[in-house]
C-alpha cells in the first residue's frame, strides 16, 4: 500500500480504488468524491477543496465518459491531460486519483442504466439526447465504486447538479451530494475545460455570457417578465458575436420548470454557442 499521510495514489481498477478507500476507512477517515472528465482546472479544485474542508479524503475520479456524448458531440477532441492532472491534484491535497480505462468502467455491454425523468425534459435534455442517462448512469457507478460519505459536484453544470440530487433521493443512495459554487476567471466568464477550444478572440467575445446573465438575474428581480428580459440578453449576445443562444431561461432553481414572473428563488440558466465551443453557464436571480 502506498504512502497513507501524504501524496496521491494513483488506482486504475475498482479493486485498487476499494482497497485503498478501506485503508483509510480504518483509520477513522471520511471520503469525498470528486467526480470529472479530467483537463482539470480550478473549479475542478475547489471541489477537491470543498471536500478537503469538511474533513474527507478527497477521491478525485478522471474519467472521459463515453456515453454521455453524443455521435455528434466533442468525445474525440475533448481535452485530455492525465500528468497535468495528477500534477495539480497533488499541489491542491487530493490523496487519490481514480483513472480508470473504459474497459474498466464499462466491462461488456450493460444492459442496466439509470435514467432521471422529469428535470431532463428540458434546457439540455431535449438538445442531447441520452446526455443524462450516460451522466446518471457513470455517477451511480462511481459513487458505488468509491461508496463517499459526500460526493461533489459543481453548480456550474446546474441541471446535472438537480438530476443528481434527485437520483440520489429517489433511490435512497446513502451518500450526501454537496454543490459547490461556480469559479470564474477574473471576466465572470465561468471556468470550463471547454474554454481552451475558444481562440483569442471568441474568448474575448465569451465575457458577454456572464454579464447577460446577471442582466436577466437584475432585470427579472426588479419584476420585468422573464420573456421580456431573455430577449434583450439573446439579442445583446447575437450582437456581441455568440452564434446560437440554445436556450437561455428563467427557471424555478429545484424542479427547473420555466418561470415567467420571479418572485422568489430562480436561477438563469443558458446554453450558448461561440464558434465551436458550447458554452453553458446559470447565476441565481
Ligand atoms: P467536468 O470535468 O467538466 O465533467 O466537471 C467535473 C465537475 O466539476 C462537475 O461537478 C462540474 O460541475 C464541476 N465544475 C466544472 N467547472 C466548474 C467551475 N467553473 N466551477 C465549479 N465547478 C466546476
Amino acid at each position: 500500500m502506498a504512502d497513507q499521510d501524504q501524496g496521491l495514489i494513483v488506482v486504475r481498477t475498482v479493486a485498487d480504488l476499494r482497497r485503498t478507500v478501506a485503508s483509510f476507512r480504518k483509520q477513522g477517515r471520511t471520503i469525498g468524491l470528486v467526480p470529472t472528465m479530467g483537463a482539470l482546472h480550478e473549479g475542478h479544485v475547489s471541489l477537491v477543496n470543498g471536500a478537503l474542508d469538511r474533513g474527507d479524503v478527497p477521491v478525485t475520479s478522471i474519467f472521459v465518459n463515453p456515453t454521455q456524448f453524443g455521435p455528434n458531440e466533442d468525445f474525440a477532441a475533448y481535452p485530455r491531460d492525465e500528468q497535468g492532472d495528477f500534477d495539480k491534484l497533488t499541489a491542491a491535497g487530493c490523496r487519490i486519483a481514480f483513472a480508470p480505462t473504459k474497459e474498466e468502467m464499462y466491462p461488456g455491454q450493460p444492459l442496466t442504466t439509470v435514467r432521471v425523468a422529469g428535470i431532463t425534459d428540458g434546457l439540455c435534455g431535449p438538445l442531447r439526447p441520452g446526455h443524462f442517462e450516460g451522466v446518471a448512469t457513470v455517477v451511480s457507478k462511481l459513487m458505488l465504486m468509491a461508496m463517499p460519505d459526500r460526493a461533489y459536484f459543481g453548480e456550474k453544470d446546474y441541471q446535472q447538479l438537480q438530476v443528481i440530487k434527485r437520483m440520489v433521493h429517489d433511490l435512497a443512495m446513502p451518500f450526501e451530494i454537496v454543490g459547490m459554487p461556480t469559479v470564474r476567471e477574473a471576466d465572470g466568464l465561468a471556468m470550463s475545460s471547454r474554454n481552451r477550444y475558444m481562440s483569442p478572440e471568441e474568448r474575448a467575445k465569451a465575457v458577454a455570457l456572464y454579464r447577460e446573465l446577471n442582466n436577466v438575474a437584475k432585470a427579472v428581480r426588479a419584476g420585468t417578465s422573464a420573456t421580456e428580459a431573455t430577449g434583450a440578453a439573446t439579442r445583446a449576445l447575437l450582437a456581441a458575436g455568440f452564434d446560437k443562444i440554445e436556450y437561455l431561461t428563467v427557471t424555478d432553481p429545484d424542479t427547473l420548470v420555466p418561470l415567467e414572473r420571479v418572485t422568489g428563488p430562480a436561477r438563469v440558466i443558458a446554453a450558448t454557442r461561440l464558434g465551436r465551443t458550447r458554452l453553458i453557464d446559470n447565476i441565481a436571480a
